[in-house]
């Protein structure tokens, strides 16, 4: 059994005419110790996936289809259960640390909370844990006294791994913890990352828009758009010969090493990911697709198999049902 299978999920924020899909009809799996990224611009509904998947979305959300974790659907747990599996059973890390840790507490009691609150350690053994949870982070022991502002932003977002570490949970769900670093930072923070999950077997879904990362820490990939998922396969498939036109504008967007001219000249992508409560007809991509047929404005091409492990939405790439 998966770790994680979502299945046919839906989120909608509102009802009625007005209603807005953020994310439409999405299928993915995620086995223990496995990386999976998720990649797409800002609004095509990756954010939402991942507050999606442990239920942290405003009220206004509603949502269909299967979140199973271990098998056990997240959408129709009690909220009790709902509030153990948020730490026990998997845990997110944040973009931008200093927003998401109170600036009044030390960084060690908010690491503690959920264990005094989930595992019930007495204060001693929270500290004590605490302490080897920052060391396995990366920090000295002692970094547990300080406030959010006496740490930099890749001791800060050390810090948030150390508190999703903390319950041992199954699953972790990254959105974009690194994309306020700079590069350096953020190769360390992705290596730590890559480390604790394969050393613990923990299944790692990634959110970022930038598939060269993605492609460089994950065993899989899959590209949304719109709300839906257009692409997924092997991360290096995906990166280095993807099957959707969108998939090859997002690869192309950022510099590659040892490619001297992607360096001088990444290649982007003209206009916007469209809105999500006026989406356009037929494959919502057309608009913007550079490889676009006149049928594409009312043809919605479903998510088919292209290869093996490999699948992309799109008219032009011949595919089988998966
Ligand atoms: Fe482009 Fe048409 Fe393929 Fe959509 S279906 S990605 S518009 S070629």
């Amino acid at each position: 059994m998966s770790l994680l299978t979502v299945k046919d999920l839906y989120v909608t924020y509102g009802s009625g005419p007005g209603a807005v899909p953020a994310v439409r009809g999405v299928d993915l799996t995620l086995d223990p110790g496995r990386k999976l990224g998720v990649a797409g611009e800002s609004g095509c509904g990756k954010s939402t996936l991942a507050l999606a998947l442990l239920r942290l979305l405003p009220a206004s959300a509603r949502l269909t289809g299967e979140i199973l974790l271990d098998g056990e659907d997240v959408l129709t747990m009690k909220w009790g259960r709902l509030r153990a599996v948020r730490w026990a059973g998997a845990s997110i890390v944040f973009q931008g640390a200093m927003h998401a840790l109170n600036a009044v507490h030390r960084v060690g009691d908010q690491i503690a909370e959920p264990l005094l609150v989930h595992h019930h350690l007495t204060p001693a053994a929270a500290r004590k844990r605490v302490g080897a949870l920052l060391e396995q982070v990366g920090l000295p022991a002692s970094r547990a006294r300080a406030h959010p502002h006496e740490l930099s932003g890749g001791q800060r977002q050390r810090v948030m791994i150390a508190m999703a570490l903390a319950c041992e949970p199954r699953l972790i769900v990254a959105d974009e913890p690194t994309t306020a670093l700079d590069v350096m930072i953020q190769a360390q923070i992705l290596r730590l990352i890559e480390r604790l999950v394969s050393d613990q077997g923990i299944g790692l879904l990634l959110i970022s828009h930038d598939l060269a990362v993605l492609a460089d820490t994950c065993d899989r990939l899959a590209v949304m758009y719109a709300g839906r998922v257009v692409e997924d396969g092997p991360a290096r498939a995906v990166y280095d010969a993807a099957r959707h036109p969108y998939g090859r504008a997002l690869s192309a967007a950022f510099p590659r090493v040892g490619d001297p001219a992607s360096r001088r000249a990444p290649r982007g992508l003209p206009g916007d990911p469209p809105d999500p409560a006026a989406l356009p007809s037929g494959c919502t991509f057309h608009p913007r697709c550079p490889v676009a047929l006149d049928t594409c404005a009312t043809e919605d091409p479903p998510l088919l198999r292209a290869a093996p492990g490999h699948r992309a939405a799109c008219v032009l790439t011949p595919g089988s049902p998966a």
